[in-house]
């Protein structure tokens, strides 16, 4: 890693700004917390931090309230959680800057933390406006960014303060810089990527970056089938992006020009409808032709990969030293077209490779599969992991201090 990190300065009696990324899932109705990884995964540095006396603030987004203050998005449940979690008091400031959170910061003793209400009830957070970022700055001593969540983003709570402090990693924002950046420089070989997901046009940056990158490209998902529909399968009311059958066409054959293997389905499992309780039926796709080429009739749509392209892909990952993995295989939502994703999240599992898996779907899929702790890194961004995945510098990075 070429950012330092918390464990390069000296964090003993200082006022600690932590952007962490606490935009967790909450009930619709009840607002209580449904998964509290992402606060589980911002403990390293909590624990580091208190175990070094340093005074901890952390600031953190929830959902999307616009610049206003919503009731239902305040922090105050995620600080009982934490506390909880910390088995030790977590304060709670009602704002992130001002009064209240300058007099909450003012009561903090080497080795306490507090929680700043939600930084986007400010509408000067996405705007990053230089006066709301000074006023955030002016809590702390020293910024540590350890929500990589957000790193894509330029707003003053991931971006804007560390101009005025000192500012370097967390232990999150660490590791995902480490196993990320393994697939961005020199990666081990053979290399594969897998993709998938819904859409072709959400991920093209990264589709072209990695065919210059990877030694085997497999997609699959709904992506797949703009893949196969730009080689003139007709694929019925499958979700085909008709505008992106360029794209899905110079990826082609730029992989053709590398000499990698681009891998797309040999078989779809298929529905009358999308509907959780439509019935699977299994289609092989004839021979690659030039010529249009019915293989799904009209209303008739492919939900997932096939038996035979479970297989295919299994075997085309063995033996690969790293796997990069985006977007689920099939509509995994729906029980019957869950299981191309399922296999393939133990496929990958099983492999002896260096694997990361991104994507908020996707790291969905890895936990329902139940292979989520034999995977080696599942990745708590998913713009930032691909945007980064893409060869982009993330603003919430760059702002970091080099080692
Ligand atoms: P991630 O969140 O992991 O980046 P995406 O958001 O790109 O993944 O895509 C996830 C969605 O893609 C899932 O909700 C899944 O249902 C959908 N999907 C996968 N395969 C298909 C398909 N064949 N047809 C329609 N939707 C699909
Ligand atoms: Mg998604």
């Amino acid at each position: 890693m070429t950012k330092k990190t918390v464990r390069d300065i000296d964090v003993a009696g200082k006022r600690v700004l932590v952007r962490v990324d606490f935009n967790v899932p909450q009930d619709k109705t009840s607002g209580a917390i449904d998964d509290d990884s992402r606060i589980r995964a911002a403990l390293p540095t909590i624990d580091y931090l208190r175990d070094h006396q340093a005074k901890t603030i952390l600031v953190s987004h929830l959902g999307r309230p616009d610049g206003k203050v919503v009731e239902k998005l305040r922090l105050k449940p995620v600080a009982a959680r934490l506390q909880e979690l910390l088995g030790a008091p977590v304060a709670y400031a009602t704002d992130c800057i001002g009064p209240e959170a300058e007099g909450a910061v003012a009561r903090l003793q080497p080795g306490d933390v507090l929680l700043l209400e939600n930084v986007r009830f400010h509408p000067e957070e996405e705007t990053n406006d230089p006066e709301f970022a000074h006023k955030l700055a002016a809590l702390a001593d020293l910024y540590v960014d350890d929500a990589f969540g957000t790193a894509h983003r330029t707003h003053a709570s991931t971006e804007g303060v560390a101009h005025d402090l000192p500012a370097v990693a967390g232990l999150l924002m660490e590791r995902e810089l480490d196993f990320l950046g393994r697939a961005n420089q020199n990666p081990q070989r053979p290399y594969a990527a897998i993709i998938g997901g819904a859409k072709v046009s959400d991920k093209i940056a990264v589709l072209r970056r990695l065919v210059e990158t990877v030694d085997k490209l497999l997609i699959g998902g709904g992506m797949a089938n703009t893949f196969l529909a730009a080689r003139g399968y007709q694929l019925g009311a499958s979700l085909v992006e008709q505008d992106q059958l360029d794209v899905a066409n110079e990826v082609t054959q730029r992989a053709a020009q590398r000499r990698i293997s681009l891998l797309l389905p040999e078989d779809l499992a298929v529905a009358e409808r999308f509907a959780a309780d439509a019935g699977r039926e299994v289609l092989d796709l004839p021979e690659r032709t030039d010529n249009p080429h019915t293989v799904l009739e009209d209303g008739m749509m492919a939900l997932d990969i096939g038996p035979k392209t479970v297989a295919t892909f299994t075997a085309a990952l063995q033996g690969c030293k790293l796997i990069v993995w985006n977007g689920p295989l099939g509509v995994f939502e729906f029980p019957n077209f869950a299981l191309g994703t399922m296999l393939i999240a133990d496929a990958v599992a099983k492999t002896g490779a260096t694997t990361i898996v991104g994507g908020g779907e996707t790291v969905a899929a890895i936990h329902r599969a139940g292979v989520a702790d034999r995977i080696s890194h599942i990745s708590t961004g998913g713009g930032a992991s691909l945007e980064f995945l893409e060869g982009k510098t993330l603003p919430g990075v760059a702002v970091l201090q080099d080692k």
